[in-house]
């Protein structure tokens, strides 16, 4: 065990941090926003601007994020696609309230929904049936592999909730969830859009393929700017398996095992 004290991250130490343009506050132990994921937010703005036919019933799209943290990804897609509206959750009470916070100091809270919420709970499902459709589900989830977590930075360690990182055995607890529950909620040809670790789209990928029920196709990896694979385009295939979108919603999202 190392006896030299732990820096506090500088993000925490300022109490705020830029992403996208958006100061935003930062508070431990919040997950903090990395620069990798900017490119994230960077790609749904591409596909949606070139997309413009991925707009919901109120002329613009509905977004669905899982595990907002301090709301970096949903506040940065609401100040730059003004029609859209955002449904933002997370599992972590104090992320819940960060969000909750920053939407107020953005003067974002209008478009937004923040809910406290664990996505690999059973029936959370039921929480979005008031809302409809989405057209995009975006993730940074914690897919960190869990061998891996020794290896993060002490100062991470100390300071930021191992929760918002740790994914498991092979980083794909939370992904799993997240899919099943898009594949319910999307659009037919809607998107999810995740941030991963360079293993994943391999993993998902044959993931994927082991579950033709999601109806979800793997449809680019894109690198980040250390050349690494890190995030996915995933889309739902359109209308098959007899449920069409006015037959939404349908009993309940597929199971995922485990
Ligand atoms: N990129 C982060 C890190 O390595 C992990 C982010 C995550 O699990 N979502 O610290």
């Amino acid at each position: 065990m190392s006896l030299e004290p732990k820096q506090m991250p500088v993000q925490y130490i300022l109490g705020e941090w830029d992403f996208q343009g958006l100061s935003l506050k930062m508070a431990p132990p919040v997950f903090i926003p990395r620069p990798e994921t900017e490119e994230l937010v960077e790609w749904v703005l591409e596909e949606v601007t070139q997309r413009s036919h991925v707009v919901g019933a109120q002329g613009g799209p509905l977004i669905l994020e899982v595990g907002c943290g301090s709301g970096a990804i949903s506040l940065s897609l609401l100040s730059q696609l003004p029609q859209s509206r955002v449904i933002a959750v997370d599992k972590g009470e104090a992320a819940i309230c960060l969000t909750h916070e920053n939407a107020q100091r953005l003067q974002l809270q209008d478009r937004i929904r923040i809910m406290l919420l664990d996505v690999t709970l059973e029936g959370s499902w039921a929480h979005f049936v008031p809302w409809g459709p989405m057209d995009l589900v975006v993730s940074n989830p914690p897919y960190v592999f869990h061998q891996d977590m020794e290896q993060l930075a002490p100062e991470i360690r100390s300071y930021e909730d191992p929760a918002a990182l740790d994914g498991g055995e092979e980083g794909m607890d939370v992904i799993t969830h997240i899919l099943a529950l898009a594949s319910w909620l999307l659009k037919d040809s809607g998107s999810i859009f995740l941030e991963v670790d360079p293993r994943h789209p391999e993993l998902i990928g044959s993931w994927l393929q082991s579950r033709p029920d999601l109806s979800l196709d793997l449809v680019a990896v894109r690198r980040d700017f250390c050349g690494r694979p890190r995030f996915l385009h995933i889309q739902r295939s359109g209308p098959q398996h007899g449920c069409p979108t006015d037959a939404w919603p349908g009993p309940q999202p597929p199971r995922v095992p485990g």
